[in-house]
Formats: structure tokens, C-alpha cells, sequence
């Protein structure tokens, strides 16, 4: 069995015994939960966590980290819950284990590999504590490191997604030595013939390197020494896989980028850099256009250092970086280079994590401060603060949404007629409303229907500007549409009045009509109508030639209008009193908001036709009527438990379904509920109110009544 006792003699370095008692726990915790599992590599599982942790240690992470690691798999791998991590330990390392977890559910694998920008951004989105991002970083240099147990497909497949994606990542972060290990390990799995070729022309050259290294390294010293500047002078040699890339990227042979002599010059202060900069620019021959002020103006991920390309005296080209000891700690391990180096403790008084945080907003103004903002929102913001969503379609495409985006918003991104037609949703397989907010990594699936049109409710949940600007376009559309229908029924209807058709009215009476009341074209009049603004008997009277005048409801008019159903949004049913096909029916118009259909017995109906009987309509329903409506049922129940089930059973068997249930009186035995329920007319609630009076426990139903 593998011991902890070598990491806790690492951990005594920078933890206190407190701190690396809780590691120890968390270490016979997983070595117990993973008991009876083995890697590939026929190694118990426990090693892989142990090993993770030993990588974190090199960082200096802190105890929680460590825990994390140990406990990493736990989740996924065995019947431990989240909830119990957090009893056990702390709900902070139960978060980071939780973290990681999430991050390892992204389906890497099926997705196509130009995704790899969108992938890294949802992995850093769904992270709201960097410390799980280290994690599993040094989580995935492990399985790197004993890649070679795994079989060859999944080797390869592994190893470009650590190239792909977990580099890159490493590189955003500034750290470099994990970075320049992912990708040797990676190029190794991915090509090894190739990485074998390039290793061994790299160790021949070394020899004949060597001696010249040597020299240049001492005439280095010797010109800092002539200066008075104290600094260390380093030689440097490129890793495989950059070697690779420039061959590949830079169509240059390998003898032309081996030729190329780098150093480092290391030293204490900032200004001592620039005394270095010029001592070595005098010394030797600068090459034009290739100096570089990284610290005035650091990377995108913070990397500080002087860059210049000299000539030296034999005429070989050598490329020297001058830093501090702080920005070499830094260019080596980015940001987690604040745990490593924990000198000004209570400077940020939260320990590393807030000087990580720190560090993250300095490099927010340092790209401020340099005019590319864009080029910071792309590369840092987004990547490390969750303001977006990633989202899956079914084929694995990747939409970014603004963080609380809905089904809506997604298929609006989709596509305009997506959005247009969509009535559900599937989130990861489950049925979902259209409002349900989504979570980054999730696959969502929408439910189309032809006939389907926006709701006007949408506009209450949706937070993009392309959802919100297409479903209120949709919505001016129809509804313009849906009142010029209206209106030209209702004018047609009064013509016939008069015996006159709308198609061959004489046309200067229409055409002073319009002119009269500034309206451009005979559908402006006719949504007018159809709105209810204006009332179709007068306009009718008017042209018909009769002089004008307020007289004459509507009311007083022969055939009343037919109902279908099918209106659209002018023409709506009263709430106070739900109409349904087989009820006698009267229309109120209402400014703005066309026809609201009661029953002719309705309270609120009576009392604003004695306010204002001109808005009156005489309706009946069409003889085809296809629809469903709301009907509003009284129900007294007994108290027992299961009652509501049955009720809703029986219902849907009927062929109906409820819409809303409130809950109107109720006392030790009795409840009255009132119920919505859909129906398609008078009979079919019937044949409703009939079968719910059989059901045991129901006392008492009737239609309720405005
Ligand atoms: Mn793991």
C-alpha cells in the first residue's frame, strides 16, 4: 500500500500540523472509499490521488487543495455524495471536489476538435473557484504521466485533448512548466515516431552546442561583471514540441532552429533589467524589430520579461529574456506562483486565493491601461468568471449564451424560426420548461411545432437581445395582422347593413375616409376597427354617405359576428366568466386590445354595457369551432389525502386538462378548490361535471359564475 508519509514530510516545508492532519484524513477517507480499485498501470487507485496531491505540493497549494485531490474522485467514482464531503471535512473542500467533478462531465470526446476555444471557455466558465482548475490541472498531468498503460485509441485521444485544450489553458495561466509538460507528453502519445526523431537530433546537437553555450554563457558573465550587475545567466533549450511546431508552423529546418542561442539573465530589481538590457545591447549587436518591453506591457497572462535578439560575436544569433526572481517565479508558474511564494502573507489578507484574485484584476487594468480590452474579454474575463453559458446542440455544436440564458434565448441563437415555433425543450435528455435557466455544458434539445408562435410571456424570461427583439417583432406582426382580419370582418358585417360590400365602395368616400383620419392605407383603418378604436357601424355609416354621427350601437345591428376560435390575439375570452362554444356570447371592445368574449350573463359584462353600450358586439359561435378553452369549475371536496390525484386522472381521462387550481375555502373536513380545466365546449364540460360527481370524496361540483 502507498504511504502518505513522504508527502507529509514535503507538506511540514509550508503547512501547519493542524492543516496536514486534515490531508491525512481525507487521504484514509479516499484510500478507503477506493478500496478494491486499481489504474491501469495495476497500481491500487489511491496512487493517482496521492500523486495529484504531490504535483499541488510543488505548487505550495493549500491544504484544501490537497484534500480536494485526495478526494477528487470520489464523487464519480464511488458512492459518495457531495453533502457527505461537506459533513466530513468542510463544505470548501466539498466544493472544489464538486468542481471537478462537473468539470469532468463535459463530454470532451464526442466534440469536434475546432471547438477546442469554446471547450477551454467552458471548462474556465463552470469554475467559480480557480483552485479547481489547478486541481485538475495537475489531476490530468498525472493521467499523462502514466498515459502509456492506456490502450493506443485512447492514448491518442487523450493526448490531443491535452494538447487541445488543458495546454492552452496551462499557457492562459502563465504556467509555463506545466504547459511545457503537457505538450512533450502530448506530442510523444500523438506522434511518437516523430517526438523520438526530434529528441534524438536534439541530443546529437547538444554535443556540438555544448562547447559554444559555454563560451557565450561566460562572455554573458563577463559583461554583466564589467557592468557591476549581479544576476544568474542561464542557458536555455527548447522543448520538443515547440521545436515541432516551429519546424511545421515556420517551414524551418531543424538545423536553422537549433542554431539560435537562448539565455536568461536573472536579477533583483526591475530597473536592474533595463541596466542589463543596455549593458548587452553595447556589448553586443542588437538585431532591429526584435526587442520586446514585456514589462512595461505584460502578456495577456501576465508574463513579464525583457526580450531581445543580439548578434554575437561569431555571428550566431542570441536571443536573451532579462527578469526579476519574481517574474521568473511567475513565467514559470503563473498564477500559481502566489502559493508558491507566500512571503507577503497579509498583504491581500486572504491568503493565496485572493492574491490570485488579485493578480487577475491587476491583469484586468494592465489590459485596460493597453487599449486591448477585446483581446482581455476574449483570453481572461471570460475564461475565469462566469458571465456566459456553453451550451450544447444535439450534434455538439457550441452556443455561448449570457449567463441565465433559457431554452428561448438558446433557440433563438439556433436559428429565428427555432425560436419562432419552439413550445418545449429537452435539457440533457429531460423535458424542461422554456424558462428553465441553463447551466454551462448542458445538451439542449428543442421541441418544435409548425403552428407553434412566440408568447408574449417570453418576453418576461428572456435575457438576449435577439430573442427579445424577434418575439416582439413576431408579436407587432401578428397582432397587426390578426386586427386587420378582425377589423375588415366587423366592417363587412356593418356594410351589410347597408347593403353595401366593402369590395365596391365608392372610391373617393373611402379615400376622403382615409385621408380624414391620416391613415395611409385601408389596413391602417381596418386594424383601427380590429383594435377597437374605432367602431365599425360608424365607420360603416360614414361610408355609406350618411352624415356623421354618434348615434347607433353596435348592439342595434342585425346578424351578429361568428366566432371561431381561431382570431388570434384581438379576440380573447373573459377570465371573470370563461365563455365556452354552446354559451350565449356577447363582445366587449375595448380600446387597444380588440374583443373580449363574456357570457351574456356576466356581471363585469353587464355592468360595462351600462357604462358604455356602444362597445357592445353581438356574437354567436361559428358552427365549426375547433378549439379548447378554460372552463372554470366550483369543487367541494372531503379532506383526504390523494383526492387531487384522482381528480386529475379523471380529468385527463375525459380528455382534459386542468390549467390552474386555487384553493378557495377550507376547513378540519372540507375543501373548496376552484379549477381551470381545458374543454372544447358546454357539452364536453358536461359530460366533466357529471363524472366528477361519481368520484368518492367529492361532495358538490358546479360551474362557477362571475
Ligand atoms: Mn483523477
Amino acid at each position: 500500500m502507498p504511504s502518505i508519509e513522504p508527502l507529509v514530510k514535503r507538506l511540514k516545508s509550508y503547512l501547519d500540523d493542524d492543516q496536514i492532519d486534515q490531508v491525512v484524513r481525507a487521504f484514509d477517507y479516499a484510500q478507503q472509499a477506493h478500496e478494491g480499485q486499481y489504474r491501469r498501470t495495476g497500481d491500487p487507485y489511491i496512487t493517482h490521488p496521492l500523486a495529484v496531491a504531490h504535483i499541488l505540493t510543488d505548487m505550495h497549494m493549500d491544504h484544501e487543495s490537497l484534500m480536494a485531490a485526495m478526494l477528487h474522485d470520489v464523487i464519480e467514482d464511488t458512492a459518495t455524495s457531495k453533502r457527505e464531503l461537506a459533513s466530513l471535512f468542510s463544505s470548501g473542500v466539498a466544493e472544489l471536489v464538486d468542481g471537478v467533478s462537473k468539470i469532468d462531465q463535459i463530454e470532451f470526446e464526442s466534440r469536434a476538435e475546432q471547438q477546442a476555444e469554446n471547450l477551454r471557455k467552458m471548462m474556465l466558465a463552470m469554475t467559480r473557484d480557480i483552485r479547481v482548475v489547478l486541481v485538475k490541472l495537475a489531476d490530468r498531468l498525472h493521467n499523462m504521466r502514466t498515459l502509456h498503460a492506456m490502450p493506443p485509441e485512447k492514448r491518442k485521444r487523450i493526448a490531443n485533448e491535452t494538447l487541445e485544450i488543458y495546454a492552452p489553458i496551462a499557457n492562459r495561466l502563465g504556467m509555463y512548466n506545466m504547459r511545457v509538460e503537457y505538450e512533450d507528453l502530448g506530442f510523444n502519445a500523438l506522434y511518437p515516431m516523430r517526438a523520438e526523431r526530434i529528441a534524438r537530433a536534439v541530443k546529437q546537437a547538444r554535443g556540438h552546442r555544448k562547447e559554444i553555450l559555454r563560451q557565450l554563457q561566460a562572455s554573458i558573465e563577463h559583461c554583466l561583471e564589467q557592468e557591476g550587475i549581479e544576476g544568474r545567466v542561464l542557458g536555455r533549450e527548447k522543448h520538443l514540441y515547440s521545436i515541432y511546431t516551429k519546424m511545421k508552423e515556420q517551414r524551418k529546418p531543424f538545423a536553422e532552429i537549433m542554431d539560435v542561442y537562448g539565455f536568461r539573465i536573472i536579477v533583483d530589481r526591475v530597473d536592474s533589467c533595463y541596466r542589463v538590457l543596455g549593458a548587452v545591447h553595447n556589448y553586443y549587436t542588437p538585431i532591429p524589430g526584435r526587442f520586446k518591453d514585456y514589462i512595461a506591457i505584460p502578456k495577456t497572462n501576465g508574463y513579464q520579461a525583457l526580450h531581445t535578439t543580439l548578434k554575437a560575436h561569431t555571428g550566431l544569433p542570441l536571443e536573451i529574456q532579462i527578469r526579476t526572481e519574481e517574474m521568473e517565479a511567475m513565467a514559470n508558474n503563473g498564477i500559481a506562483a502566489h502559493w508558491l511564494y507566500k512571503a507577503d502573507e497579509d498583504e491581500q489578507g486572504s491568503g493565496a486565493p485572493g492574491r490570485a484574485q488579485a493578480w487577475m484584476n491587476r491583469l484586468l487594468e494592465m489590459q485596460q491601461k493597453a487599449g486591448n480590452s477585446m483581446e482581455f474579454i476574449e483570453n481572461v474575463k471570460v475564461d475565469l468568471f462566469p458571465d456566459e453559458v456553453y451550451i450544447f446542440t444535439p450534434k455538439g455544436e457550441i452556443k455561448e449564451l449570457p449567463n441565465g440564458a433559457t431554452p428561448v434565448d438558446f433557440a433563438y441563437a439556433v436559428h429565428t424560426t427555432v425560436g419562432n415555433t419552439c413550445v418545449a425543450a429537452q435539457i440533457d435528455g429531460r423535458l424542461a420548461a422554456l424558462s428553465t435557466p441553463l447551466e454551462s455544458g448542458q445538451t439542449v434539445k428543442i421541441i418544435r411545432a409548425s403552428n407553434a408562435r412566440p408568447s408574449p410571456g417570453w418576453l418576461n424570461f428572456v435575457v438576449t437581445g435577439k430573442a427579445r427583439s424577434n418575439i416582439r417583432h413576431f408579436l407587432k406582426h401578428q397582432r397587426r395582422e390578426d386586427s386587420v382580419q378582425l377589423g375588415e370582418r366587423l366592417l363587412e358585417k356593418a356594410l351589410a347593413e347597408h347593403d353595401l360590400d366593402i369590395n365596391d365602395l365608392p372610391i373617393e368616400r373611402v379615400v376622403a375616409e382615409l385621408a380624414s383620419n391620416q391613415y395611409a392605407s385601408l389596413d391602417d383603418l381596418l386594424e383601427d376597427i380590429g383594435l377597437g378604436n374605432r367602431l365599425a357601424p360608424l365607420v360603416a355609416r360614414k361610408l355609406a354617405g350618411y352624415p356623421e354621427s354618434e348615434q347607433g350601437g353596435a348592439t342595434s345591428d342585425g346578424k351578429p359576428l361568428a366566432i371561431r376560435g381561431t382570431e388570434g390575439l384581438l379576440v380573447t375570452y373573459a377570465k371573470c366568466c370563461h365563455p365556452l362554444p354552446g354559451d350565449n356570447i356577447i363582445g366587449h371592445l375595448s380600446a387597444g386590445r380588440g374583443i373580449v368574449v363574456h357570457r351574456d350573463n356576466c356581471k363585469n359584462l353587464l355592468s360595462e354595457m351600462r357604462d358604455n353600450p356602444e362597445k357592445a358586439l353581438a356574437l354567436h359561435w361559428d358552427s365549426d369551432v375547433d378549439q379548447e378553452f378554460s372552463a372554470a369549475l366550483r369543487i367541494e371536496l372531503v379532506n383526504k389525502k390523494g383526492v387531487l390525484a384522482t381528480l386529475a386522472t379523471h380529468l385527463s381521462e375525459l380528455g382534459s386538462n386542468i390549467e390552474t387550481i386555487t384553493m378557495a375555502e377550507k376547513d378540519a373536513t372540507l375543501t373548496i378548490i376552484h379549477v381551470t380545466a381545458t374543454v372544447r365546449d358546454r357539452v364536453h364540460m358536461a359530460r366533466i361535471i357529471k363524472r366528477i360527481r361519481t368520484l368518492p370524496n367529492v361532495v358538490r361540483v358546479s360551474r362557477l359564475t362571475a
